[in-house]
């Protein structure tokens, strides 16, 4: 199957920093060795020919330099048009000193300023795009076409754009599943690591939701269109990956703000140390234009603006190898400096698959009418409590009711002159003693409890039993021992939000919340903790997570709430989450020990320089070499430390 593939520079121009610029454009790599190659040629001549040496040179300032100068001053002279102010930046300080270099004569340091500077650039720009590439490989997965059937059973492979929602089309072994939808007839196992990141194959028959962008294996199936490719699943996953190289980090962003004014600031202070050399140190004209030469060198930020971007970059395409997307690196210098972090009980703590327990309908009534009222109505309800209870209750009849669904509360109708309630315990004032112990019985069980009532009177109670999420615990310990309150919030009864959060070890529970509540109450713990993270599954939660300073979804079968969310786990695995925690830690770390060091060195440099203890070439290497340490720091990102958890 034909796979379209995204320009990776439609990425790159999210970023309009020189230093992720794509140096790697086949003439600049030509021109590099062949300036590399002059060099070369110029250090051999220098012993026979000292004309023919420093032509040599000056071939290779202009052959390896040509993208250095062109972003140096072309960059330059755009971005201070742009901007309407002098925005100097890095390559325009190293276009400058190689300059002053071959006017002074220092034809050889002028070549190995530029050919050390330029493979300096060509590493970093590797790497980073070897970060970037991970991260939008999935961007590659993007279904294209679709095989539909018509009505009189034709088949026509069409581009996956004009597929409708109701169209049915055929899946063949091995294709691409093009959309979301349910299968109507086949059996097949299919590949879904491109969005959960689970290896294993899934089983799936009649009836199953399949996801586009997942692979089919075996087996062909026909599957009913439930949602548009602009609507999928995958396709909010995409969106998310785009997003995620728009924004760098705080850190890096503010880095990169601070060049322009940073290189204005050294050029600004040139004149002075160009003066201070003859005037203050006694040093002569030409030592000083050369000291000088060595400053521009010494001080130019490059280690520095690699210092945030590319240890980004990094952690962004490790998580997303482990099936989390961020949807920019500012949310990682967010995660890293939490205070709290909130939990939506159903689906996000406990798997969402509750199975009906326990039940009692009040005796002397008919049952099966009851139970064909309750199914009825629940047939009408989406909820995972609503599943649970119409797979439990087999109807006898089929009613159409009129039902009104009030979300985080129940459900209502009437039927034959009675009015029928089903829904939280809470909202009935009318129970019974017998109905109340049961009630608290179940609840301290870690079940949910509702009440069915006829005109208000309960007359019946279902208990259901939700199984706890992979590694929910230990994620709570691990948040509670790096310092963050946690807390659960659940529209369910106070009984059964306690038992379940004692259970799992939560700081607090905030239970029998509406919907519309579980905002407010992140904002609460934002004034009394600090930043906060939400997590949540439902489309219930988006409020939630759009308030909270990082708002989490769960992916696994989901997308609504994807589209809000700044962190997606693409299984619904919360160790992921602490792994991500970790991480962001981790990251924060390196890039202030790339900080820390790049200012040490420039320092070093500097000091070294008005000692007179430098030349261009060590300046060079050291100043290079110092923003190569940088990027190997970065590195360390794509390793996944030995124990998370
Ligand atoms: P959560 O916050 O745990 O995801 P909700 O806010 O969705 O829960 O629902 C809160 C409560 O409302 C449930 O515990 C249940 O008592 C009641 N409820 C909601 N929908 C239904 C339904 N379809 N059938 C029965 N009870 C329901
Ligand atoms: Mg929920």
């Amino acid at each position: 199957m034909e796979k379209r593939s995204v320009p990776l520079h439609d990425l790159d121009n999210a970023h309009s920093h020189e230093h992720v610029h794509n140096h790697g454009g086949k003439l600049t790599i030509i021109l590099f060795f062949v300036g590399f190659a002059a060099f070369l040629a110029g250090f051999i001549l220098e012993g026979s020919s000292s004309f023919y040496s420093s032509m040599a040179f000056i071939l290779s300032v202009v052959t390896a330099g040509y993208h250095i100068i062109l972003e140096g001053v072309g960059d330059t002279i755009r971005n201070s048009h742009s901007a309407k102010k002098f925005q100097p930046n890095v390559h325009f300080l190293m276009a400058l000193a190689a300059a002053g270099a071959i006017v002074i004569g220092k034809y050889e340091e002028a070549a190995m300023l530029i050919v050390i500077f330029a493979a300096a650039h060509f590493l970093e720009d590797y790497v980073d795009g070897k970060s970037k590439r991970e991260i939008t490989h999935l961007l590659n997965l993007n279904p294209t076409e679709a095989r539909i059937v018509y009505p009189d059973g034709s088949t026509q492979i069409v581009p996956v754009d004009v597929v409708k929602t109701g169209d049915t089309l055929q899946v063949l072994n091995g294709a691409q599943v093009p959309t979301d939808g349910v299968i109507l007839s086949g059996n097949t196992a299919i590949d879904e690591s491109s969005i959960n990141g689970e290896s294993i194959p899934k089983e799936k028959t009649f009836g199953d939701e399949v996801y586009g962008g997942t692979i089919n294996g075996s087996g062909t199936f026909t599957m009913k269109v439930t949602k548009d490719s602009s609507e999928t699943v995958f396709s909010k996953i995409l969106q998310l990956v785009r997003q995620s190289q728009e924004s760098l980090t705080k850190t890096a962003t503010l880095i990169q703000r601070l060049e322009p004014k940073y290189v204005t600031i050294v050029l600004a202070l040139f004149p002075f140390v160009l003066l201070a050399g003859p005037y203050i140190f006694g040093w002569s004209w030409e030592v000083s234009l050369y000291r000088s030469m060595v400053y521009l060198i010494s001080v130019s930020p490059c280690a520095l603006a690699a210092s945030a971007v590319s240890t980004t970059l990094a952690t962004i395409s490790n998580l997303s190898k482990k099936g989390v997307l961020v949807k920019g690196g500012a949310y990682l210098s967010k995660l890293q400096g939490l205070k709290a972090i909130s939990f939506d009980k159903t689906g996000t703590l406990t798997n969402g698959k509750p199975v009906v327990t326990d039940f009692v309908f009040e005796q002397g009534l008919d049952q099966n009418e009851l139970i064909d009222i309750l199914v009825a109505m629940e047939k009408q309800s989406n909820h995972p409590l609503a599943t649970a209870i119409i797979t439990s209750f087999p109807e006898t009849r089929a009613l159409q009711l009129d039902v009104a669904n009030q979300v985080g509360r129940g459900l209502s109708t009437n039927y034959v002159g009675n009015s029928y309630r089903i829904g939280k315990p809470v909202s009935f004032e009318k129970v019974s003693f017998i109905y109340k112990e049961k009630e608290k019985q179940f609840s301290a069980e870690g079940k949910t409890v509702v009440f069915f009532g006829k005109n208000e009177t309960v007359i019946g109670l279902i208990a259901l039993m939700d199984v706890l999420i992979q590694d929910a615990k230990a994620a709570i310990s691990y948040f509670k021992e790096a310092g963050l309150h946690t807390t659960m919030i659940t529209g369910d009864a106070k009984l059964t939000g306690e038992t379940v959060g004692k259970q799992i070890g939560v700081d607090e529970v905030i239970a029998n919340v509406m919907p519309e509540d579980k905002a407010k109450i992140v904002k609460e713990q934002q004034e009394e903790y600090g930043s906060t993270a939400m997590l949540g599954d439902g489309i219930n939660d988006a409020p939630a997570l759009v308030t909270a300073d990082v708002g989490i979804a769960m992916g696994e079968g989901t997308g609504v709430e994807i589209d809000v969310a700044d962190l997606v786990l693409m299984k619904n695995d919360l160790s992921k989450l602490a792994y991500a925690h970790q991480l962001s830690k981790k990251m924060d770390k390196i890039t202030w020990q790339n900080i820390a060091f790049s200012i040490v060195v420039v320092l070093t440099l500097v000091t070294l320089n008005l000692l007179g203890k430098m030349d261009i070439t060590i300046g060079v290497i050291l100043h290079e070499g110092s923003t190569i340490l940088v990027i190997l720091n970065a590195l360390r990102m794509l390793k996944t430390p030995k124990k998370y958890l």
